[in-house]
């Protein structure tokens, strides 16, 4: 996915590795192909300006290091604030105190939600975790089957409305669901929300309905990092409509240029927490911050 972006940015940065010695000349011209690199990789704007602005006022502030030269400050000064703009440190899950710890995915449809349900799953059974899906995607025509399909995959149980009993109230399964959870023993509820193909009220709303029930110890918004600006937008949308505390990036393996990726967590103030790259259960990671920006650097 970052591949241009990376091409670019280590072209920006290798002019200066021929350099003894930096002017602040030198720091602007670079600081401006690094600005051109993140906007062509579609990095929001906003993120784009506090990023060059801190390199800049980093690199200018820099000591003469007796470690590195002038061009490998720079470079690790860039990589720094990458790091930082990804979120700094690794976040991990939180988990309630008195289990089940229950985690909703919010997102719209397509973004990857009922496949990363089953790879969260996954991860957290092998962790030795036993957690329960729940289905209260009752819009989408066999959601709940394709559910069922990833959850028999990654080896856990689903919960689901039963057949025949109509569309069904998904907070009522999501209530449901979490008696059920404290019954067999599951120490974490997974619960799979309805995505629309656009932000909408009413989604929002049912999303809100069912956090309003369950009150989860994390939301989740599952948001593809292929849609470019567009994700920042849903972002904002679903923090003001319903409010997240974490944010999972979906089909990393593509070939779009990356900038939500890089501008989700600036924009929203919340942390990536788990990124997917692929459509199998296996192509799922915690995301680190740090091995993200080393990755964009090449
Ligand atoms: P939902 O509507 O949000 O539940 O999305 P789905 O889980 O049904 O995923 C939508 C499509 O994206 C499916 O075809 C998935 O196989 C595919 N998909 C999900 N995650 C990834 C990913 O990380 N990489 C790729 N390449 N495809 C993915």
């Amino acid at each position: 996915m970052f591949d241009t972006l990376s091409d670019r940015l280590t072209s920006a940065l290798q002019t200066l590795t021929r350099k003894g010695k930096l002017s602040d000349a030198d720091i602007d011209a670079t600081a401006r192909e690094i600005r051109i690199a993140l906007l062509e990789a579609d990095v929001a704007l906003a993120v784009v300006k506090e990023f060059i602005a801190k390199v800049k006022e980093r690199a200018k502030g820099a000591e003469v290091s007796a470690a590195l030269n002038p061009a490998q400050q720079v470079i690790k000064i860039v990589n720094e604030e990458l790091v930082t703009i990804l979120g700094g440190e690794t976040r991990r899950l939180n988990l309630a105190k008195n289990p089940p710890t229950v985690i909703m995915l919010a997102g719209l449809q397509g973004a990857g939600k009922t496949t990363l349900a089953g790879k969260l799953a996954m991860h957290l059974k092998k962790q030795g975790h036993a957690p329960l899906l729940v289905a209260c995607d009752l819009q989408r025509p066999n959601a709940v089957t394709q559910l069922q399909v990833v959850g028999e995959r990654a080896g856990v149980t689903t919960f689901a409305p039963e057949p025949g009993n109509g569309v069904g109230d998904p907070v009522d399964v999501a209530r449901r669901a979490i008696e059920e959870a404290k019954h067999a023993q599951h120490d974490i509820v997974l619960v799979d929300t309805a995505g629309r193909l656009g932000v909408d009220e009413e989604l929002m709303k049912q999303a809100a309905d069912i956090r309003d029930a369950v009150t989860p110890d994390e939301i989740l918004f599952v948001v593809d990092a292929m849609i470019g600006q567009d994700a920042v937008n849903t972002a904002e949308a679903f923090r003001d409509g319903v409010g997240f505390t974490g944010v999972v990036l979906t089909k990393l393996d593509g070939d779009a240029r990356g900038g939500a990726a890089l501008s989700v967590r600036q924009v929203t103030g919340q942390p990536i927490l788990f990124a997917s790259n692929g459509e199998k259960l296996e192509d799922f990671d915690v995301f680190h911050p740090d091995r993200m920006a080393s990755r964009i650097l090449g």
